[in-house]
């Protein structure tokens, strides 16, 4: 039988993180998304509450976790806020994630420890031309005289261009294969690397408060040392780091459905028209026993995705089917809490609204619905594009 406990440090951490949420996300949610603003100040607060780096070893400044209790972090964030959920899953899964998983001793040890402390870290893989069809990738890096001449651009990059980052790994082409193809590699540009300049994205639907960025790359010039890992492993290196992430984003479904499903059912026990709560109706009662319903499948695949990596099993699989399932859980569930909300919950101060915008980036950031079905579909033997 398998066992569905969690551990009692994994249950703590869920406490903990939630009374964090409660007490220092809550109170400034709607305004940050109002104003569209990404806070140092509660960025650096997440980070003493030890929110970046759970799954790296001590050694490097982590805390030496398993990656369940990372997800288990993530989705506490995002049943509060799905902003500040995505400044963390990004700067894990994305900044720190390619580093500590591919970067060589030197550089684990010159990057993590900071990353894990205060700085934050992009991870530059789409540009303009190429999102889903990461292959397409236009951006080059030249090895000249013991150091990358990087040129190119790149496009919705997180956590890229404010005060706290410190990094950005960029994919670039860096030549061809002997069969032809284009090489690609991984490379560190440090902030402030000349040649290299981040633009903050405005306008944003969703996920207002975190941070997104354009990259430029004019003849930025970084030493040799700087590549990732090995030459030409760079294609491999951002699918494994996408397999990781996509269970930070299905942990973005799971928490973001969680909090606006609690939004929904106080707000069906309150309100009352024709004499008795709304809840009492079964078309209302039936909507939120489907999302209770959902969600506990949705994290039932999310955990055992998560379980899978934590036991070092393959979970690539599972990893695109729980970022897909929870993606869409929370999307029924945040049009059901809009709904049960009525004209109130299309109104700002009804945190419904901002669940319901945020959700939307979770069928396209990290490989879009479309290509989660592609992957699944591909792990069945199917020869699908
Ligand atoms: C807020 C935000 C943050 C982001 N953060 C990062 C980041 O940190 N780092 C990073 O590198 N990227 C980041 N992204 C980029 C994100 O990963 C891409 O937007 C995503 O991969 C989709 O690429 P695209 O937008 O170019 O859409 P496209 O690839 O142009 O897709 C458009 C539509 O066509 C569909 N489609 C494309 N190809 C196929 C196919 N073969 N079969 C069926 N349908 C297909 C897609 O599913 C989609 O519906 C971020 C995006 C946003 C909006």
């Amino acid at each position: 039988m398998p066992d569905y406990n969690l551990t009692q440090e994994q249950e703590i951490l869920r406490k903990s993180i939630r009374e964090f949420a409660e007490q220092e996300i809550a109170p400034v949610a709607q305004e940050l998304d109002e104003k569209e603003e990404f806070s140092v100040e509660l960025t650096k607060k997440m980070f003493d509450m030890g929110l970046f780096g759970m799954y790296v070893s001590e050694k490097y400044g982590g805390s030496g976790l398993d990656y369940l209790s990372y997800v288990i972090a993530v989705e506490e964030i995002a049943r509060i806020d799905g902003s500040q959920a995505a400044t963390v899953a990004a700067g894990n899964s994305l900044g720190i994630g390619p580093i500590y998983y591919f970067g060589t001793e030197e550089q684990k040890m010159k990057w993590l420890p900071e990353l894990c402390r205060g700085r934050l870290a992009g991870f530059g893989l789409t540009e303009p031309n190429a999102g889903s069809d990461a292959g397409g990738s236009k951006t080059t890096a030249v090895l000249k005289d013991k150091k990358w001449v990087i040129n190119g651009s790149k496009i919705f990059i997180t956590n890229a261009a404010n005060p706290l980052t410190a990094v950005v790994t960029v994919q670039a082409v860096t030549g061809t294969r002997p069969d032809g193809k284009k090489e690609y590699s991984c490379i560190l540009v440090p902030y402030g690397t000349k040649g290299f300049t981040a633009k903050e994205m405005h306008k944003k639907l969703m996920w207002r408060a975190s941070n997104t960025a354009e990259l430029y790359f004019e003849d930025c010039e970084v030493p040799e040392e700087n590549l990732l890992g090995k030459r030409g492993e760079g294609f491999h290196q951002m699918l494994k780091t996408l397999d990781a992430g996509r269970l930070s984003i299905g942990a973005m479904g799971l928490g973001g459905a969680q909090g606006a499903f609690e939004l929904a059912l106080k707000y069906a026990k309150e309100r009352v028209q024709f004499g008795r709560p709304i809840g009492d109706n079964q078309a209302i009662a039936f909507k939120l026993a489907n999302m209770a319903m959902e969600i506990e499948a949705a994290r039932n695949l999310l955990y055992k995705a998560a379980w899978l990596k934590d036991q070092g099993k393959p979970f690539s699989r599972e990893a695109a089917m729980a970022k897909l399932y929870c993606s869409e859980v929370m999307k029924r569930v945040v049009t059901d809490a809009v709904q049960i909300h009525g004209g109130y919950g299309l109104m700002k101060e009804y945190n419904v609204e901002r669940f319901f915008r945020d959700q939307k980036l979770l069928e396209i950031g990290e490989g879009t619905s479309e290509v989660q079905r592609i992957v699944i579909a591909r792990n069945l033997g199917l020869n699908v594009r």
